[in-house]
């Protein structure tokens, strides 16, 4: 059955913020149909890496924590630490970070947890019995303890998964530091020598110094420091970086779809996605290269697998805007057309993997219902 998916654009007719507009979106979408008097409501977004522009404002946080305390709800923001170095590699760091990126609660109107806690140690292991590739998820306390869900999710392009969704919001955002490291744990990285020409972005991108160079100026992986995190692959402008293991993102994205299934059974959910500042990569990267689409809206869905089929659409809809990564990959002799905007920027990838996982353990529905507000 089609599950509704709420759109709205981002025009405001010099008369309603934004953070109004997607307030009434979210309204209209059914929130309110959610008993939250005094329960706890974590808002699962991510902060930002200190360095990269095109995450949420926090001023959208507000907006939803605003409306889970008119509904007598508890609410407070969150996120997991990361897997690799960075600056939100353990609570304080990530905090910092948050702050840093203006997220703190005179800006949002709510408390920030870190999930996970100090070392990203503080889980719960969730059964997962008709997990294929988890049958333990590990997940941040703090997202478990909550009583409601809210996914609040930046929609933009990712490295290893395509683009980065409500499930991956919630999946791999949602993973402790093991937890992570059992979704990234399909495959490590290899370097194409005659395709490498020595620009040291992969270096740059890398968290863990996994990256070493020969005499020859040419990058090779370290196994043992490399945590298969992906996100040299998407650094890498020649596609000279690899995964020796064709199969690692596909199972990355099965895992994440059990992780997502896992953190959302059994307590009320409801997700946002706004597609803004469409950057071919993660929040995760202390950078954000330029759009590759332009900004199409907000919206909102009890289901979080319909959703990402609709931003998804809308955003293959658009034309790809000149002078992005995407544009420079189509321009390229040898490219191929995926008929995908996302799997275009990162050829490794391909999101239909996690939204049919996804839909084959109830997590919702890949046909949905658009419907537009104005
Ligand atoms: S980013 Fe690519 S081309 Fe540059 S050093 Fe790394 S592997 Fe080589
Ligand atoms: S996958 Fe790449 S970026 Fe990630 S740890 Fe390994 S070498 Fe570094």
């Amino acid at each position: 059955m089609a599950s509704k998916v709420y759109f709205t654009d981002f025009r405001t007719y010099g008369k309603e913020s934004l953070p109004h507009k997607l307030q009434r979106l979210i309204r209209a979408a059914g929130i309110g149909d959610i008993e939250m008097n005094k329960q706890f409501v974590a808002i699962k977004i991510h902060f930002g890496e200190p360095g990269n522009l095109s995450y949420l404002r926090p001023q959208y946080a507000r907006a939803v924590a605003e409306v889970v305390k008119e509904q007598g709800g508890l609410p407070f923001l969150t996120d997991c630490n990361t897997l690799y170095r960075g600056k939100r590699k353990n609570a304080l760091d990530h905090l910092e970070a948050a702050a840093e990126n203006g997220f703190n609660p005179a800006t949002t109107g709510c408390q920030i947890l870190i999930a996970d806690g100090l070392k990203g140690t503080d889980e719960v292991l969730i059964d997962l019995p008709d997990g294929e590739y988890v049958k333990q998820a590990k997940v941040g306390r703090a997202l478990m303890d909550a009583d409601i869900l809210i996914s609040l999710n930046h929609f933009k392009g990712h490295e290893a998964t395509g683009f980065g969704g409500a499930l991956k919001n919630i999946g791999m955002g949602g993973g402790s530091r093991a937890g992570k490291m059992e979704q990234h744990n399909s495959g490590k990285p290899q370097v194409n020598q005659k395709k490498c020409v020595g620009c040291h972005g992969c270096e740059r991108a890398c968290g863990q110094d996994a990256v070493a160079f020969g005499p020859d100026g040419k990058a090779r992986i370290l196994e043992d420091k490399c945590v298969g995190c992906g996100r040299c692959l998407g650094a890498c402008n020649f596609d000279a970086v690899y995964n020796a293991n064709g199969h690692a993102n596909e199972i990355l994205d099965y895992k994440i779809a059990e992780y997502a299934a896992a953190i959302c059974r059994g307590r009320p959910h409801f997700h946002i996605s706004l597609i803004v500042d469409v950057s071919p990569q993660c929040d995760c990267h202390a950078e954000n290269d330029a759009p590759i689409l332009p900004n199409i809206g907000m919206l909102a869905s009890f289901d979080p697998v319909a959703l990402d089929e609709a931003c998804a659409d809308l955003c293959n809809a658009q034309q790809p805007l000149p002078g992005t990564l995407l544009w420079d990959a189509m321009a390229r002799p040898d490219f191929t057309d995926h008929r995908d905007h996302f799997t275009n920027t990162a050829p490794v990838t391909d999101w239909h993997f996690t939204q049919i996982h996804a839909e084959k353990l109830g997590l919702g529905s890949r046909e949905y219902e658009l419907i537009r507000l104005k």
